[in-house]
């Protein structure tokens, strides 16, 4: 959102509504900005800003709790919903592995996130009683000091939070590092890594980065001999499409107290979007693959579910594997589900996916 001709400064505030204000000792030394019908005031340095009639209704959309940021030129990002009941904390964009199908962009890929000040406000203004935590980049282990001091906030506010770190899980490879995360770190945490393949082969290949198979496979084993909870993420194309059993053998075997598997359908900007034809493949396509190593894992006793899998992809007795995981502002579906009766349990397709990809469909 574009605040024109806004002239106050560059900041990180906390939403507090007139209409539905925060209590009393919550607002109390706090960086808020209080919206009117008809402007805000930020409480730091008494700036008021009068809203241009166009933005009057879009202002209407944050809720108290929501925290934003302005910058020098006016654009307001939200960076937490009250309404979503997650918490993205976006560590940095850099990345030491550059896989063929990330959806993230080369732009997006070079971005730090927030300096350590603003992400330590950030955690700060977060309610102590949010339920989901995601930490994540790029890889949010390269900011070592940063990430470590976020882990271990994390750690001192949110004593009931479930925390999802996502990482390559190359850098627990180091045995320092683990040690590290788990001197001080939240208590309802879960880590997920990818494995792109059952061999360096066909992962380091995808990933772009020599050595990242085995460092992934050694974080793993240190991270689980912790006894950490493990979420395995396999994201699935056309390079390991045909590995996926492989995979599934792997994980049985190396990793077997894996907490749960999931594979991923593509999403497919950034990376994924510039190697399209050489990566992507339509989740029907890959789903007889996905099915064996499922059943596989299962045999195992090892939790499995599907994300970005559309319901009408995935056979019958699977499709309570499937999850909503496509976050809701960008999900998209085409117009021959309006005859699905299914569509109100289906999770759809990445607005991106649909109009590049045009993934067949077959209404339930
Ligand atoms: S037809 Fe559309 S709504 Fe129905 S399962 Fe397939 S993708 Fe989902």
């Amino acid at each position: 959102m574009y605040l024109k001709g806004y002239q106050g400064l560059p900041r990180m505030v906390q939403v507090n509504r007139a209409d539905s204000p925060m209590a009393p000792e919550c607002a109390a030394d706090k960086d808020i900005v209080t919206v009117y019908p008809n402007r805000l005031f930020f409480s730091a340095d008494h700036y008021t800003y009068v809203l241009p009639p166009e933005l009057v209704a879009k202002m209407q959309q944050l809720n108290t709790y929501d925290i934003i940021t302005i910058d020098d030129r006016g654009i307001l990002d939200c960076v937490f919903e009250i309404a979503s009941q997650d918490a993205t904390i976006f560590i940095t964009g850099k990345c030491n592995s550059n896989c063929v199908m990330c959806p993230t962009s080369d732009c997006e890929r070079k971005k730090d996130g927030f300096d350590d000040d603003q992400l330590k406000k950030m955690v700060d203004m977060l309610p102590s009683d949010t339920p989901h935590i995601v930490v994540t980049g790029g890889e949010p282990t390269l900011r070592t000091n940063l990430f470590f001091h976020t882990m271990e906030q994390v750690a001192d506010k949110f004593s009931n939070t479930e925390v999802l770190l996502l990482t390559n899980g190359r850098s627990f490879a180091s045995l320092k590092m683990v040690e590290r995360l788990l001197a001080h770190c939240p208590q309802f945490l879960t880590i997920a890594i990818p494995i792109h393949g059952a061999d360096s082969q066909t992962h380091d290949a995808i990933t772009q980065a020599p050595g990242s198979f085995t460092q992934t496979c050694l974080g793993l084993s240190h991270l689980l001999s912790r006894k950490v909870n493990i979420e395995i993420r396999v994201v699935v194309s056309k390079l390991n499409v045909e590995h996926l059993s492989e995979i599934a053998d792997l994980i049985a075997n190396r990793f077997p107290s894996t907490a749960i598997v999931n594979f991923i359908g593509l999403e497919t900007r950034g990376n994924c979007a510039k190697n399209h034809q050489e990566v992507y493949i339509d989740c029907k396509d890959s789903f007889p693959y996905v099915r064996q190593a499922v059943n596989i894992l299962v045999e195992h006793g090892i939790n499995t579910s599907l994300y970005n899998y559309p319901l009408c992809a995935v056979d019958d007795g699977y499709r309570s594997l499937c999850k909503k995981s496509i976050s809701p502002w960008k999900v998209r579906f085409p117009a021959s589900c309006d005859t699905c009766s299914a569509k109100p349990y289906c999770g759809g397709f990445f607005d991106s996916t649909l109009s590049l990809a045009h993934p067949p469909v077959t209404p339930i």
